[in-house]
């Protein structure tokens, strides 16, 4: 046992805690970062002048605490999203992941189960973990998908109190259809269940893969989880949100720390959300790359996952450690998610994207 471990273990951690290992994935200082999905196209000049014009309005305000309703930031996520949805409908968070902290926190707990499908988001067991949540897994076909008939009897069979549903999915970058979600919606009406779907790459799909959003009236366990950290390009400002029936809301206020979003997140967010339309020309340049990425891989006789998201998983390495390593040697850091035989890239700049296929093409043929 390492010392570090030893000198964990001597404290009164929770015993469920015990022996796992923390959300790891490797920050290393390389040219070209197409690991964590990030935005690889910075904000545009006139965004980032739109935010610290924001963020000077209230920089003189923050000896008092900020809007704990975060009305304002509410209605801006509310127009932005559309589907006649209101403020009232709004939550958001330091990050989507803690909103799904905080839907844990206040639907799940000891004693409650979260159900998802990998491979799928690293992180859903951890906050199943942190909120003493047990996390139970169901099963995917051979190509990654989920269908109706499938997710609706493993739901039905395993009775959770949570699914976590994300579309497009990571780290497999595929879509789920809506009949899969209304399907998983039904089933979990004799636990009681709530539904989350989480789409964290929803503005990355193609035309024809329609959002949850539009499922959500009348469905009051529906959650349907967005993020500012992929689309918008703000990772490194952490605001994540979701829409739902207002009480969804009430429920959640119960368990969020007071004001836990800053006045300099608001602002950040509300500037953000005033320049959504150039924001988004930068995700079509994205969803380019990610295609070309798609079809020169086919060419090269590797076997990429179908994307919706801003990521490609692809398969077919004989050796995915050297191809990683090798990449990581020219600057390229992309993602091992330890599926066998795959490796995860992010769509970069249309440079980036060039020389991570460059490099593997080399890699491949040496
Ligand atoms: C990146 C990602 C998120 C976003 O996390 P933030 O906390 O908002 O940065 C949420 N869900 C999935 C599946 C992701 O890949």
């Amino acid at each position: 046992m390492n010392e570090q471990l030893e000198n964990l273990n001597r404290l009164p951690l929770r015993d469920d805690l015990r022996g796992l290992t923390p959300y790891g994935a490797p920050q290393l200082d390389v040219p070209i970062l197409l690991n964590v999905n990030e935005n690889t196209h910075g904000l545009p000049e006139h965004v980032r002048r739109a935010i610290m014009a924001e963020i000077e309005s209230v920089v003189g305000g923050l000896n008092r605490y900020p809007d704990r309703e975060f009305t304002r930031l509410r209605q801006s996520l509310a127009t932005y999203l559309g589907h006649g949805l209101t403020a009232d409908n709004i939550w958001a968070g330091n990050g989507s992941n803690e909103v799904l902290q905080q839907i844990l926190q206040a639907f799940g707990g000891p004693g409650r189960t979260v159900m998802s499908f990998p491979p799928t988001y690293s992180m859903y067991p951890l906050l199943a973990s942190g909120t003493g949540t047990t996390y139970v897994t169901g099963t995917r076909a051979a190509d990654f998908s989920l269908s109706a008939d499938s997710a609706a009897e493993q739901i039905r069979a395993q009775a959770p109190n949570l699914v976590f549903l994300c579309t497009p999915n990571n780290p497999t970058g595929t879509g789920m259809e809506l009949d899969v979600i209304e399907a998983a919606y039904e089933a979990g009406e004799a636990s009681n269940a709530v539904v989350v779907v989480d789409e964290a790459y929803a503005e990355f799909s193609h035309a024809d893969n329609p959002s949850a959003l539009q499922l959500l009236p009348g469905r009051e366990r529906l959650i349907v989880s967005r993020t500012m950290s992929k689309a918008f390009a703000l990772a490194g400002a952490r605001i994540g949100y979701f829409a739902a029936a207002p009480q969804v809301s009430d429920a959640l206020r119960l368990v969020r720390l007071p004001y836990h979003l800053s006045a300099i997140t608001q602002a950040t967010a509300v500037a953000a959300l005033t320049h959504a339309d150039s924001l988004l020309s930068n995700v079509e340049d994205i969803k380019s790359q990610r295609d070309r990425i798609v079809a020169e891989l086919t060419g090269l006789g590797l076997k990429p996952a179908p994307s919706d998201s801003n990521f490609v998983l692809f398969g077919g390495l004989e050796n995915p450690r050297a191809v990683w390593e090798g990449l990581l040697e020219a600057g390229v850091l992309v993602r091992d998610v330890g599926i066998d035989g795959h490796l995860r890239v992010t769509a970069g700049t249309e440079a980036e994207t060039t020389a991570f296929l460059d490099r593997l093409r080399e890699l491949l043929t040496a």
